[in-house]
């Protein structure tokens, strides 16, 4: 069964809807989508896990703006970072559908696993297009923790979402690439070993079709910090560790190139899907946390003499807002696994991250709503929870964007841009 106690739940359910709806099996019953037994094991897990990381721990981290080193390090230690690392480089073997169950389960547990959840798809670019030698120097080492594959060198600040447009550029020169240029919004850089970092090998006026001409590099941050690369920390509403990069002739091996120089676009999209999923999954397990703390708290809060929650103006919004939950964990749920079984998901994967960052979001401010003043309040963590979750409305991938993207790729609309 799930891990969702549903009891407060349904105290606000009427005998009459109870019996329209089967009975009181009704809501656990439903919410069983995208768990097997093996799954269920796994989330016990992982729950036990961060139930030693409670809420004053991300509150008191919040507040400082500091990095969850210790849960990260946790997290490692128990193998969950090497998930889907295959097994032969002594990772897991696992599949995304187990990925999101981790990711749901840390998030559903107040937790927030940005402090590291993209070492989990950007190793996938390693995985699918690095060389044997890369997988061998790397992987291991990611794996067992020894190494950090935690950045993301993708966002400029003068192209925004016009990837292709980038300027950041890596000119091979003899044996190293020199590298000039800046980067913008890269996540954990102060707490990752590597960077993978998407830049232009090719100026964009020398290529036939804009996306091409642009590779993925291995920057060594250790080696590259103070030699070439400055990080500028940037504080942001939540606790994110994110930060600009400035390039002045930075040298990278040519070695750390991986798969082919000017096909690293292909290689950006090829990630995305894993990316959109385990995102999606992050918000599930928000949108479960809200729901439990909402419900909980409408039916014991008493004004005019009775439970909040008696009220269809507090009850409606919670329900609502839990059947989009539902319907967005079916899409998830059908993303990994058409992911995991190697067919196309792009649409779904796009729809599960659209779908399910919508859901966190309308819950957060149900839950502000449900709690009244108490949700400004700092001590209850619906108002950290609602600054983390409404990041995933523009990253990693803007609502407007997928969009577009089902509108113009999916449903043959004309091109808006
Ligand atoms: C906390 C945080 C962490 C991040 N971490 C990383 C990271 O680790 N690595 C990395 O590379 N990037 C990272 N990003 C960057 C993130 O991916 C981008 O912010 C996001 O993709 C949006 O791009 P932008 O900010 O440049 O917005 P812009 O592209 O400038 O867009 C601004 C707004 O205009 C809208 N818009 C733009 N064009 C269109 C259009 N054609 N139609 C309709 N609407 C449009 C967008 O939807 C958006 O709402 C992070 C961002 C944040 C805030």
């Amino acid at each position: 069964m799930h891990a969702i106690n549903l009891s407060d739940c349904l105290s606000f359910v009427t005998e009459f809807t109870l019996a329209l709806a089967g009975g009181r099996g009704f809501p656990s019953d439903h919410m069983n989508t995208m768990v097997d037994e093996s799954h269920e094991e796994l989330k016990t897990a992982v729950r036990e896990l961060c139930r030693e990381y409670p809420d004053k721990y991300w509150r008191e981290l919040d507040e400082k703006r500091a990095y969850p080193e210790a849960f990260v390090q946790a997290l490692t230690r128990a193998g969950y970072m090497a998930t889907l690392i295959p097994e032969e480089y002594g990772g897991a073997g696992l599949g995304v559908t187990e990925a999101s169950v981790i990711l749901e389960e840390i998030h559903h547990s107040g937790g927030n696993a940005a402090a590291c959840h993209a070492q989990m798809y950007i190793m996938g670019t390693l995985l699918r297009h690095g060389s044997e030698a890369h997988k061998r120097q790397y992987l291991p080492k990611i794996a067992d923790g020894s190494l950090r594959l935690q950045a993301f060198g993708v966002s400029e600040p003068n192209t925004g979402t016009d990837t292709t447009q980038l300027k950041t550029m890596a000119v091979k020169t003899g044996d190293r690439y020199v590298i000039n240029g800046q980067k913008i919004w890269i996540s954990r850089a102060e707490h990752s070993d590597l960077m993978l970092l998407l830049a232009r090998t090719t100026p964009v006026d020398q290529v036939k079709k804009r996306t091409e001409g642009l590779s993925t590099i291995l920057v060594d941050l250790r080696q590259a910090a103070g030699h070439g690369l400055r990080i500028r920390p940037i504080r942001t509403m939540m606790n994110h560790a994110t930060t600009e990069l400035f390039f002045d002739n930075l040298e990278v091996p040519v070695e750390n190139l991986v798969g082919e120089e000017g096909h690293g676009f292909r290689y950006l999209l090829d990630s995305l899907n894993a990316e959109r999923i385990l995102i999606a999954s992050e918000c599930i397990g928000d949108a479960r946390w809200f729901l439990e703390r909402t419900c909980k708290y409408a039916n014991e809060r008493v004004v005019f003499g009775r439970p909040i929650g008696k009220n269809q103006g507090i009850q409606f919004p919670i329900a609502r807002a839990y059947a989009n939950l539902e319907a967005a964990r079916l899409m998830v749920a059908r993303a990994a696994g058409l992911f995991d079984s190697g067919k196309a998901c792009g649409p779904e994967a796009n729809m599960a991250k659209l779908l399910a960052a919508d859901v966190s979001w309308e819950f957060a401010n149900v839950a502000v709503q449900t709690y009244g003043g108490f949700g400004f309040a700092e001590e209850y963590d619906i108002e950290r929870k609602f600054r983390e979750t409404r990041l995933y409305q523009v990253a990693p991938i803007s609502t407007n964007l997928i969009l577009s993207y089902l509108a113009e790729h999916v449903l043959g609309l004309p091109r808006s841009y």
